[in-house]
């Protein structure tokens, strides 16, 4: 049985970040000129050296983003149905030790929700709890899909890890897309921000990419929480897992987010700082080392970031996300899981990628089985 906590057990953090540090602008224009880049590649792109080549890598990635995707741009709406959350993470605002209203959408609540996004426009959804067993275990998100699935093309649910069997459950009952970000690869510093509840397991975590690839879900998200520890450490991390997943769940598809953290209720300053100009060299490093992985951004990013970026290797969007449970129409004061950067409407973001050549896509899968 394959497991990526194998291969990630003979890595050193340390050791990594060093090499990173060391890579030099001949290896960066190494990788530059290679058409199949491998993760020593990829480790110079994001390593200092490659810097004063931000607008090559830039071009060639609009131009390997163009080539695979074309002019297009995915639109995705997150759909928060639960602040309930069991687990103390230090940078979340649903976490356990925060005293706020806490709060589970009910089906009514649920589909007044979708009528809200339906009349968007969007197709894509991508629904989000806090991690607590009893409120929003298994069943909550099996009911919640269930309910929703006729309205939706594509689900994608970003929820507590689940066990295989669990997953497979709902695969069957309509699921697309799992996104599960390892927040941080430190395993010490793992710890320190997930001291309490199930979430503190970083094994269970790290193995829940290997879960949901066993249990045949279509697409997998991948990411790292950039703030939590150094930037390119936890990239590299994230494009071994990458990788390694690509090269055992061959059938699947991958995507890769980028949040950065946010400011929200009880408040943890970035114990490193990741600048524009870093998470665009990042954006651009994945898209040179993956031609097919798809690049997504949230609204966490700045209005002038996002407008920026879009035409750099990202490939689907976010707009006017609410980060509250019943955030679109059914109580839109609940407390916020984070802020959110960017709050241009829909209608406002489908205009400017207009604007920027890119033909707007709600729809790009369909789930045709029963
Ligand atoms: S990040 Fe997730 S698990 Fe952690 S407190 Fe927030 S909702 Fe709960």
């Amino acid at each position: 049985m394959s497991h990526f906590k194998a291969l990630f057990d003979t890595y050193n953090w340390d050791f990594t970040l060093q090499s990173i540090f060391n890579k030099t602008a001949v290896e960066v224009k190494q990788a530059l000129v290679k058409d199949k880049l491998d993760l020593e590649d990829f480790k110079a792109l994001i390593s200092p050296a490659a810097k004063p080549f931000l607008e090559e890598m830039a071009y060639k990635s609009q131009v390997l983003t163009k080539k695979r995707f074309g002019n297009t741009m995915q639109m995705y709406a997150p759909m928060y149905l639960s602040n309930e959350c069991q687990n103390i993470c230090t940078y979340c605002g649903f976490s356990l030790t925060n005293k706020i209203p806490r709060r589970t959408l009910t089906d009514t609540e649920i589909l007044e929700e979708v009528a809200f996004l339906k009349n968007k426009g969007y197709d894509h959804i991508l629904l989000v709890t806090g991690e607590a067993n009893q409120k929003v275990g298994v069943d909550y998100i099996n009911n919640a899909i269930r309910l929703i699935r006729s309205h939706f093309a594509n689900i994608t649910i970003e929820v507590q890890p689940l066990d295989q069997n669990e997953y497979e459950l709902l695969v069957e009952n309509g699921l697309y897309a799992v996104l599960v970000y390892q927040e941080t690869y430190h395993r010490d510093e793992y710890k320190k921000h997930h001291p309490k509840g199930k979430k503190s397991n970083f094994d269970y975590r790290l193995d829940t990419p290997d879960r949901l690839g066993k249990a045949g879900v279509h697409k997998i998200g991948l990411g790292a929480l950039f703030g939590l520890e150094d930037w390119r450490a936890d990239s590299f991390f994230t494009a071994l897992h990458l990788k390694y997943l690509q090269k055992t769940y061959w059938k699947t598809k991958y995507s890769i987010s980028f949040p950065r953290l946010r400011p929200h209720s009880g408040g943890l300053d970035p114990k490193v700082e990741m600048t524009d100009a870093d998470l665009v060299q990042l954006i651009c490093a994945f898209r040179l080392l993956d031609e097919d992985v798809e690049l997504s951004m949230s609204t966490r990013e700045s209005e002038i970031f996002r407008n920026n970026i879009v035409n750099l290797g990202i490939t689907s969007i976010s707009a006017e996300s609410k980060t509250n449970p019943g955030g679109y129409s059914v109580e839109p004061q609940s407390l916020e899981q984070f802020e959110i950067s960017d709050e241009r409407s829909t209608e406002k973001v489908v205009e400017m990628l207009k604007t920027r050549g890119l033909e707007v896509v709600w729809k790009d899968w369909e789930h045709f089985s029963n």
